[in-house]
């Protein structure tokens, strides 16, 4: 006897990048920020009152949603708070798209996740080819038939961005439709659209705190958009779990928001360390694309991609390779720190030049 429903046995999960234990490994396969969060969060989480776990957390997260708010010129009807934005991202799915409906149009190379949500989700998928050169293409997007779309910006795993005025003409050339950006990488670029939440009714921004604010391990994302799009999304995850981010989360992310200057400064060094060591990279021989998030996207112009993925594992070096059509022989590479990134350059150097 087979208990697992038909949607279960046949379905694809989403493949993180591995988090091995064998090792002490030089980690940079999984865009984790190589910075610590601010004191602010450990002085909090050293003063929580574990009495406080006794009760259940405000469903709605009032007092975090108000921060959101208050970073992003808007008001709580506006933000949506969930468990990591994965979770805001696949609640979008049920809320937003129609198993019999147009679909969910998203590129080809993207986060993968979109594709394992549509499946799980039984939505019909409208997959959209970047070019050769891996940019986006503003016009398939502009005139594509489909219920909704999501677009990746700055996207992954290739760090390129769409820029602002081509996500302006997608969104008001569509207004019948509901445009998703994930900025999970945005604040590596200052690329937000969250400025645009409050003139467009048709567009969601889904942002975390997982990489620019250290705190993948807190699990907590959001959504900024318009009341009527929040209501539904809290309308269906109040049809699956009312609690989702838990009180302890609630206060590490509030205090994450009120370090603007620590928050700049962790930026800052992500930034001048990807592009440093971009330069570094292409002195080897590799092709790396402009970066516009916290990873470099590079293929070597003589060793294929697996090869070196498989010599760095064996050197303690963890990057993410993708047996995917059109990327295979590309690996993205996670911004760490300075010290980590040497000893990337130098492992890589020996590969390389072997
Ligand atoms: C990391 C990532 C997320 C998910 O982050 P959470 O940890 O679940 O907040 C979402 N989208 C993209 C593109 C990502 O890279």
């Amino acid at each position: 006897m087979n208990y697992l429903s038909k949607i279960c046995r046949t379905t694809q999960p989403y493949m993180a990048g591995e988090q091995p234990q064998d090792k002490k490994y030089v980690k940079l396969n999984t865009n984790e920020n190589p910075y610590p969060p601010c004191n602010g969060v450990a002085e909090y989480i050293k003063n929580f009152d574990s009495a406080r776990l006794k009760l259940y957390p405000d469903s709605d997260n009032k007092a975090l949603a108000a921060k959101i708010a208050k970073k992003h010129g808007l008001s709580i009807e506006n933000v949506f708070i969930g468990n990591g934005s994965d979770e805001v991202l696949a609640m979008c799915f049920p809320t937003f798209f129609d198993k019999d409906g147009d679909g969910v149009a998203y590129c080809d190379i993207t986060y993968s996740f979109y594709k394992v949500w549509a499946k799980a989700y039984e939505i019909p998928s409208v997959i959209i080819p970047l070019a050769d050169d891996f940019k986006f293409d503003v016009s398939e997007f502009k005139q594509s038939k489909c219920q909704g779309m999501i677009i990746c910006n700055p996207n992954a795993p290739t760090g390129l961005i769409v820029n602002r005025l081509d996500l302006i003409s997608i969104i008001e050339a569509n207004p019948e439709k509901l445009i998703i950006i994930d900025e999970a990488y945005a604040d590596f670029c200052n690329c937000s659209m969250a400025n645009y939440v409050s003139k467009y009714p048709n567009l969601l921004i889904v942002r975390t705190f997982s990489k620019s604010y250290s705190l993948a391990g807190a699990r907590c994302g959001y959504a900024i958009g318009d009341e009527t799009l929040i209501r539904g999304l809290k309308t269906m995850k109040n049809a699956f779990n009312s609690y989702t981010v838990n009180s302890l989360t609630e206060g590490i992310a509030i205090k994450a928001l009120e370090d603007v200057k620590y928050f700049s400064s962790v930026v800052d060094n992500v930034i001048a360390t990807r592009d440093e060591y971009a330069d570094e990279l292409r002195k080897l021989g590799f092709d790396v694309l402009p970066s516009s998030a916290n990873f470099l996207f590079a293929t070597h112009e003589t060793k294929p991609a697996s090869e070196i993925y498989y010599q760095l594992k064996e050197k303690g070096v963890l990057v993410r390779h993708f047996n995917l059509p059109r990327i295979d022989n590309w690996l993205r590479i996670t911004v760490g720190s300075p010290d980590e990134m040497k000893v990337l350059l130098d492992r890589l150097r020996a590969i390389v030049n072997a």
